[in-house]
């Protein structure tokens, strides 16, 4: 084991996570910050949120603090509330086996109860990444570090603790982290962890689509997700969590579908960074749209109306996408409306004009509609006449509708996924 000094400025370490520590310390217990913090704080960086780690068990931790809720059951944790925000306190895990009580691995090696609790050095070894894994104590400025994780830090790499194959197989979720720490990070993954990362992809067939959802907004919506998606391509692992849009990247003879998503995540990315909220059902819109358009083509080609063949492509890629994420139907009934209203943006007759732009989902049906355009792909209808439509005052529309194409808009296109050069003013999936 080493111990370092450091030079985490305690300024910005958060006050009510200091007197969540002075207070646990008190009562007799040892507490430090743990995990992406400490991580964040050594770069400079500052910390999403601030985990505490601690020898007190969940019952105890419920005992010294009021506002204290227990949640979870394959890893129970306690959250000390303030308002709507909380810490989150973990009592330190030790390493176990199947036969020990509170924790429990199936038989492809993964973990599916995490509750045997243990010190210190043990919990050091169940956390995923040496750069992960460093602890903290804000009330004496002590740095742990047993795993090598300062050094990592220094060198920028991503390694996983212990065997890399075993802990993969523990909780495949972590080939996931490993891309997003690097991402986000500019960090390698250092071969040894490396070398498995491909290769158990499969394993994330099966984690729960419900952890997957949350991983995979935690990927794409944390401000490096072009980046993220980058890594997630060159290890292969889209076509674990994201099959249709690996798919359609690699059926998209136009590339269109492929820009598509580079644009949307860079906007993405910029919004993050100017504060601004993103919307998952935005995101969900743009990955699954090659799918959704292709099967809505073929079945409009069949002869179904285009109204109905959009709602039956939406509700079969949708369904094909939750085998593997989730997709809550709070963002997935907003997704279904911004494919739903793209037909309508070919219509620029004063009354349908109006009527669309008056819809709740009329703004990001708009940037989907012009992210489109600006990726290449051949739409009907002109995304700089609706930029141009919609900040009109009210007396001046109908001048704007007036030389504008005849009712039905031009004709429909017979061929799909033909590339042009069309250009949008915007294409920044906007907040709700
Ligand atoms: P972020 O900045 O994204 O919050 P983080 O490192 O804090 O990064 P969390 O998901 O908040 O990530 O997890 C907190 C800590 O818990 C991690 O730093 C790591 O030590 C441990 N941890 C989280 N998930 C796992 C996992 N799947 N396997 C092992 N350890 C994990
Ligand atoms: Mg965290």
């Amino acid at each position: 084991m080493s111990k370092t000094e450091l030079e985490i400025h305690p300024d910005k370490v958060c006050g009510r996570a200091k007197d969540v520590i002075r207070r646990l310390q008190k009562a007799g217990y040892e507490a430090y910050l743990v995990g992406g913090c400490v991580r964040d704080l050594l770069l400079d960086k500052t910390p999403k949120d601030f985990d505490i780690a601690t020898s007190a068990r969940p019952e105890e931790i419920r005992r010294l603090f009021n506002s204290c809720r227990l949640i979870g059951r394959r890893f129970r944790l306690a959250h000390i509330y303030y308002g709507r925000d909380y810490l989150e306190v973990a009592t330190f895990r030790a390493p176990h086996d199947d036969n020990d009580d509170g924790g429990k691995v199936n038989d492809e090696g993964r973990i599916i109860h995490d509750n045997v609790y243990g010190t210190l050095e043990e919990d050091v070894w169940r956390r995923d990444f040496t750069i992960n894994a460093l602890f903290y104590d804000p009330s004496n400025g002590e740095l742990l570090d047993f795993v090598g994780g300062l050094d990592d830090l220094r060198n920028g790499k991503i390694r996983l603790i212990g065997d890399p194959e075993k802990r993969f197989r523990e909780d495949p979720v972590r080939l996931l982290r490993a891309i997003r720490f690097a991402a986000k990070l500019g960090f390698d993954i250092e071969p040894s962890t490396e070398a498995f990362v491909q290769p158990l992809g499969i394993l994330l067939d099966g984690v729960s689509s419900a952890r997957l959802f949350d991983e995979i907004i935690k990927l794409l919506h944390s401000g490096d997700g072009w980046n993220t998606f980058q890594l997630l391509r060159k290890y292969d692992l889209l076509k674990n969590v994201l099959p249709l849009t690996d798919e359609g990247i690699a059926d998209d003879d136009t590339g269109a579908f492929a820009r598509m998503l580079e644009l949307s995540l860079r906007n993405t990315d910029q919004r993050i960074a100017e504060g601004k909220s993103v919307m998952p059902a935005f995101l969900y819109a743009v990955l699954l749209w090659f799918e959704v358009n292709y099967i809505s083509e073929e079945l409009q080609l069949k002869g179904m109306p285009e109204n109905q063949a959009i709602q039956q492509a939406a509700t079969e890629a949708l369904q094909d996408q939750v085998d593997f994420t989730a997709v809550p139907r709070r963002y997935s009934n907003i997704t279904r409306e911004i494919w739903a209203l793209q037909g309508r943006f070919r219509f620029r007759d004063l009354r349908r004009a109006s009527v669309l732009v008056s819809h709740p989902r009329f703004r990001a049906a708009y940037d989907f509609f012009c992210l489109r355009a600006q990726s290449g792909e051949k739409v009907e209808g002109d995304c700089e006449w609706w930029t141009a439509f919609q900040h009109a005052a009210p007396d001046e529309r109908p001048e704007l509708c007036k030389d504008a194409p005849g009712k039905k808009g031009p004709p429909r296109r017979k061929k799909r996924r033909k590339s042009s050069n069309a250009k949008a003013t915007s294409a920044a999936p906007s907040a709700e």
